[in-house]
């Protein structure tokens, strides 16, 4: 079958819902990217299944997103099916100090959900602009926390398999922001629970809030996908960058932050070939100056 015809399936099945060569630009946090063949929104699990069920039958190329915020789209956008992510739905049980979230919920959402019945632990997530699910891919974190300590199971669908399983955060081989689900992405996070601690409603917003204003002093406010690169075993990436005197260097639209060298920030009409000739030029650099090789933190996604 023709992707003219796949596509021309999921138009009938999902009638008025399906979105033809939307800009992905318009939905991730770096602002780039071309138009994506077909972009479809999953508001709760069932639906997130059925769509990818859906899919792998017709052997449509896919990709499951949540608020694209460690993402690189290609220029020529992306051929066969995003699909978004929103189910945002929340269960706190109080008595279990425990919090169940769909995986397209904000990882903002959940801190403060949970803080309104006093249970915390999650805290220094809440200024991570992705979801639940994204943020586990990548095992997201800050302050030399992440979020796989904060698990205590992971429902996945298996899209070769067509089933749902429950697992363990042990069996997810959690490292430095990754993950094996970040190698198969067959392997699609639909919910999440959360283990938390007694805290204060009050504290834990206070902190929030103080957090907050910290990343508005030290992070670039410009379109971006946070830290580009991941900090190397007892270095950190940016102060590699600056000593191979790569800060402020321009690649069209693409700059490496004065602010914070670490990100990569899209001045206005960046093109995804602008960042990664940027990122390419900065790994040359500092593997000259310093003998270090960068990692990219973000993902970048081919168009086809
Ligand atoms: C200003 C800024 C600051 C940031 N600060 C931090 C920080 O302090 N710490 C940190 O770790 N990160 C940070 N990030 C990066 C980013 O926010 C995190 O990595 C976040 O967890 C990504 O979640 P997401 O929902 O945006 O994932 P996406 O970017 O949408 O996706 C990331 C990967 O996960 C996959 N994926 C997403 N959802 C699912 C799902 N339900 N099932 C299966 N696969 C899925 C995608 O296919 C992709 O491979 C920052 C980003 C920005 C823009």
């Amino acid at each position: 079958m023709t992707d003219a015809k796949k596509y021309n399936e999921f138009a009938k099945k999902y009638p008025g819902v399906i979105k033809r060569r939307v800009p992905l630009s318009r939905y991730c946090t770096f602002k780039i990217g071309g138009p994506a063949d077909l972009l479809i929104e999953a508001k709760n699990p069932t639906q997130l299944v059925e769509i990818v069920k859906l899919a792998h039958q017709l052997k449509l190329r896919y990709l499951v997103i949540g608020a694209a915020s460690n993402l690189l789209f290609d220029d020529a956008g992306f051929r066969g099916l995003v699909v978004r992510y929103l189910a945002n739905n929340i269960e706190v049980d109080k008595t279990a100090t425990t919090a169940m979230a769909w995986a397209g919920c904000s990882l903002n959402r959940l801190v403060k959900h949970a803080a309104m019945y006093n249970l915390g632990g999650l805290d220094f997530l809440a200024n991570i602009p992705g979801s639940v699910g994204g943020a586990i891919v990548g095992n997201a974190g800050c302050y030399g926390k992440a979020i796989a300590e904060t698990l205590i199971e992971v429902d996945l669908f298996n899209a070769k398999t067509g089933k749902v399983a429950t697992v363990s955060p042990k069996e997810l081989d959690f490292t430095y922001r990754s993950s094996e689900l970040k190698a198969k992405p067959h392997l699609i996070v639909l919910s999440a629970r959360f283990k938390l601690l007694p805290d204060n409603k009050n504290r834990i917003l206070k902190a929030i809030d103080e957090e907050k204003q910290l990343r508005w002093g030290k992070h670039p406010h410009a379109a971006c996908a946070g830290s580009f690169f991941k900090n190397p075993p007892g270095e950190a990436a940016w102060k590699l960058i600056n000593a191979a005197g790569m800060r402020g260097v321009t690649v069209g639209g693409a700059r490496i932050s004065t602010k914070h060298p670490n990100f990569l920030v899209n001045i206005g009409g960046a093109k995804s070939k602008d960042v990664k000739k940027l990122a390419a030029k900065v790994i040359e650099a500092v593997k000259k100056r310093m003998g270090t090789t960068l990692e990219p933190e973000i993902r970048y996604i081919s168009a086809g």
